[in-house]
């Protein structure tokens, strides 16, 4: 079936059955606009960008939701009468699918994400902590006088705060770190195959950086510690240890003047607080 000879009516049948399986077992919306592509020009028509400078003579939208914008151009009566009969209900399956499986990841969004910033919430902190092993850091970030930003600017201000610290913490971390929203303005990362002084140095970099760049002047206080090897905790997960003693920390670099990074290790090395 080349795009210079359409199809039989058979054959096209044949295709858009194949088409429809095919859409049922898609994860993504990238793959389902693929099909629908794939099963256009095996009708003999063609499929140019929305955007293109080339006149269709049968524009049709084919794009999905989230997709590329692309529409169809079939060039001869043939192709445009197999278009309306085959690729017209195969683009309406592949859009409801499309919407069926985002209204559906959105579903389990919600469980795993918290609303606000979009990080993962405690439930699915609790989780990731649960699996954190020796190797691995933790870390315990607390904004600093919080409450005085919504005392001054509001709660909107003090909410804009959050997600803008969400985005910048994400912005700044490896694929394969973790970044939660504890509660309240309490934010907790792991550092999958991290050694401490790796996640302290990470810290202590956008510990400055915030501080020069936060909305309202804000700033945070953070504790780093190195999860446990089994053999060294009481029967306690490693990860849970890790978090109660970077909490710990944590509460120390507020005692010692805030804005600054409390990190385990001999002497419980400080870096921050310089800045006033
Ligand atoms: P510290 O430096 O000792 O951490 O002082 P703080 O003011 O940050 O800490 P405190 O625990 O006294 O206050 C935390 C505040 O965070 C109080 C609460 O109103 C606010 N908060 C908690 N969750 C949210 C939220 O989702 N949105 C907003 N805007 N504020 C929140
Ligand atoms: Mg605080
Ligand atoms: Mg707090």
């Amino acid at each position: 079936m080349t795009a210079a000879e359409p199809p039989t009516d058979d054959q096209a049948l044949r295709a858009a059955y194949q088409a429809t399986r095919a859409l049922l077992r898609t994860k993504d919306t990238d793959s389902a606009q693929a099909i629908i592509v794939r099963l256009c020009e095996q009708m003999g028509a063609r499929v140019v960008p929305a955007d293109g400078n080339e006149t269709a003579t049968l524009p049709i939208d084919i794009s999905l939701d989230g997709g590329e914008p692309r529409v169809l151009a079939a060039d001869s009566a043939a192709v445009q009468r197999l278009v309306s009969r085959f690729v017209v209900p195969a683009v309406n399956d592949a859009r409801l699918m499309v919407r069926h499986r985002n209204s559906r990841d959105s579903l389990t969004t919600d469980a795993t994400r918290d609303a606000l910033t979009g990080l993962w919430n405690r439930r699915s902190l609790e989780l990731a902590l649960n699996r954190a092993a020796a190797g691995d850091s933790i870390a315990l970030v607390d904004l600093d006088h919080f409450k005085r930003v919504n005392d001054t600017f509001g709660h909107a201000a003090g909410d804009e705060v959050l997600s803008t610290f969400a985005r910048f913490v994400r912005r700044r971390l490896r694929h394969l770190d973790i970044v939660g929203r504890l509660g309240g303005e309490e934010f907790v990362i792991i550092y999958p195959d991290a050694p401490l002084a790796e996640a302290a140095q990470w810290l202590c970099q956008v510990r400055a950086e915030w501080a020069s760049e936060a909305p309202y002047a804000t700033t945070f206080s953070a504790g780093v510690a190195s999860v446990p090897g089994e053999d060294e905790t009481s029967g306690e997960r490693p990860g849970q240890v890790a978090l109660a003693l970077a909490d710990a920390l944590m509460y120390q670099a507020k005692t010692a003047g805030r804005n600054r990074v409390c990190r385990q290790d001999a002497d419980f090395a400080t870096c921050g607080g310089d800045e006033g």
